[in-house]
């Protein structure tokens, strides 16, 4: 199918360019949830003959992996930037550091890139659009080491928050975790993205959904690296004993929602977040420290 002119117009291939990083403690479901996102197994899982290893990769480095998917008919090139889990070591400052490298050195490449007197045209964005930060489903409250990664990456990047193996939680014991974690990033001052919205300028209809977006946070996120055949048809699930949890089902977590904000209705609005305020504090942070 070809693209709509206007869309060939307004940027042409770039335009379809969205770049995410996913982060959290380690055994939280982030390789499976870029595999489930990306609907294709992009993350290996190991061999299961090989005793020295556990059954799924264990991810070792940050790891961007570039997939070309279609959303709503749109092809789009979506990069997603596998984390190694923290949380095993006792000083995390320098998985904090790792992670933060990585998201300004995307911006360095640009700046260098932009002050060049003959620019590259194959010149690749891959700055961060959204970081995915995974919480782990502990039905308690925020823990300090995720205060205080979210505080110190949310100058750089757009934050959405999500409860990681939300399956583990009952509906009760998800609102409930779900309400705590907000109270938690008001009180500690957490700037996460909140589905911002101008009530002078926006339709109704732009407003509600908003809002109701912002109702979801923190996402619950299930993923899974395996289809299940539910009445003849065969979907993402993860199977136990006592019945199926569909990955895509909105009565079984957030996912789908997700998925759409981050590959649909609000992709624009993360990437114009990240190249108006996020990319543009750095940008003068850095030319300020040069000329002072
Ligand atoms: P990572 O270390 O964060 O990359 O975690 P993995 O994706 O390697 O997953 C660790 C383990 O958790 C694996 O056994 C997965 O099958 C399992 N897992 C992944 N996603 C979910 C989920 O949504 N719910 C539950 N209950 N388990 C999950
Ligand atoms: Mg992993």
């Amino acid at each position: 199918m070809s693209l709509p002119d206007f869309r060939q117009r307004r940027g042409g291939k770039k335009a379809f360019q969205f770049n995410m990083i996913v982060v959290g403690a380690s055994g939280l479901g982030k390789s499976t949830f870029v595999n489930t996102l990306c609907g294709q197994q992009v993350i290996p899982r190991r061999a299961v003959d090989d005793p020295s290893q556990c059954a799924i990769e264990k991810t070792i480095a940050i790891n961007p992996i570039t997939v070309e998917i279609e959303e709503d008919g749109m092809k789009m090139q979506l990069t997603v930037v596998d984390t190694p889990g923290f949380g095993d070591n006792i000083d995390n400052s320098s998985n904090f550091a790792e992670i933060l490298g990585y998201i300004e050195r995307q911006y360095d490449d640009l700046l260098a890139e932009e002050s060049k007197i003959k620019r590259n045209p194959k010149f690749n964005d891959n700055r961060i659009h959204v970081l995915l930060y995974f919480i782990q489903p502990t039905g308690h409250s925020l823990r300090e080491i995720d205060i205080e990664l979210m505080k110190r990456l949310s100058a750089r990047v757009n934050i959405i928050p999500c409860v990681a193996k939300a399956d583990s939680l009952t509906p009760k014991e998800l609102a409930d975790f779900k309400k705590r974690i907000m109270e938690d990033i008001r009180y500690y001052g957490i700037q996460v993205y909140d589905f911002p919205f101008d009530e002078e300028d926006e339709d109704e209809e732009t407003v509600e959904e908003n809002m109701e977006l912002r109702s979801l946070l923190p996402f619950a996120v299930v993923g899974s690296d395996e289809e299940i055949n539910v009445n003849g048809r065969l979907i993402r699930a993860r199977q136990y004993p006592w019945g199926v949890v569909e990955v895509e089902n909105l009565k079984h977590c957030d996912f789908a929602r997700l998925r759409y904000v981050l590959l649909s209705s609000h992709l624009q609005d993360l990437k114009e977040l990240t190249h108006d305020v996020l990319y543009e504090a750095y940008r003068s942070e850095k030319l300020s420290k040069l000329e002072g």
